[in-house]
């Protein structure tokens, strides 16, 4: 049976003390049965860390395509492993976008992290015009065929695929659970001619996009939604934790 999750990304919020006050209170609504990923700033890793308990794992948000050396700024798979971080996200489209990371890119940095023995949260989706012009599962099938062309079969255990159309991120609009799971369905296909069936049922395809506790169960009773990869109300505490909830009970 394919992992069912939650992930939050907290993206570049949360001073020290506030990501302190925020683990904490998701340690304690956190139950033994439930387990999720909170992505923090990198500055707040191995702090958070120590403070977690065991169902709440400490993540990385970016990671650099270049193994090591002159690159200010940046942090290596490298650096990650030696932290114990074990999930990380490649390909948001924050980065796609705003940081101009491609398709090349976003392939070298999955080949950096599985060398490095991380697990990737492969992201992809498009654009609102391209959801206007119809041609939006193509468009995500090229994103994933150009991302995973150099990772094996067995390298596929390790990758976690979040289906997160860019205007529903922080927007407030959500895709339907229809939307998200004719995209979802469309990558499971996809993953089956480029590996196999057992790839494609077996991996964990998240959906992201302004997900919250009232859309949630919607989304989740998908057959092909795992779970989501969620920004804004992964920063409350409350709402993250219903969230974890409703895909632990379903
Ligand atoms: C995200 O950051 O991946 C995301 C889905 O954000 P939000 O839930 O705020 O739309």
């Amino acid at each position: 049976m394919r992992k069912k999750i939650v992930i939050g990304n907290w993206k570049m919020n949360t001073s020290f003390k506030e990501a302190l006050l925020l683990t904490e209170e998701i340690n304690t609504l956190i139950t033994k049965e439930m387990e999720t990923v909170i992505l923090v700033p990198f500055t707040h890793i191995k702090s958070l860390q120590e403070k977690c308990n065991a169902n709440v794992i400490v993540g990385a948000q970016n990671v650099s395509q270049f193994e090591n050396g002159a690159f200010t700024g940046e942090i290596s798979a490298e650096i990650l492993e030696s932290l114990c971080v074990e999930y990380v996200t490649i390909g948001h489209s924050e980065r796609r976008t705003i940081f101009a990371e491609s398709n090349k890119i976003i392939a070298e940095k999955l080949a950096i992290a599985l060398k490095y023995k991380l697990k990737p949260v492969l992201c992809c989706g498009e654009a609102l015009e391209i959801r206007k012009n119809g041609t939006y599962i193509s468009f995500v099938e090229n994103q994933l065929k150009d991302s995973l062309q150099n990772v094996s079969e067995s390298e596929m255990q390790n990758i976690i695929i979040a289906y997160e159309p860019i205007w529903a991120i922080g927007t407030g609009e959500t895709a339907s659970a229809t939307q998200a799971q004719e995209v979802h369905l469309s990558i499971r296909n996809l993953l089956e001619k480029l590996y196999n069936k057992e790839v494609a049922q077996n991996i964990t395809i998240l959906y992201g996009g302004s997900v919250k506790a009232s859309n949630a169960k919607e989304l989740f009773s998908e057959t092909d939604i795992d779970g989501a990869l969620v920004g804004g109300a992964s920063l409350n505490a409350k709402s993250f934790v219903e969230i974890i909830k409703i895909n632990h009970e379903l």
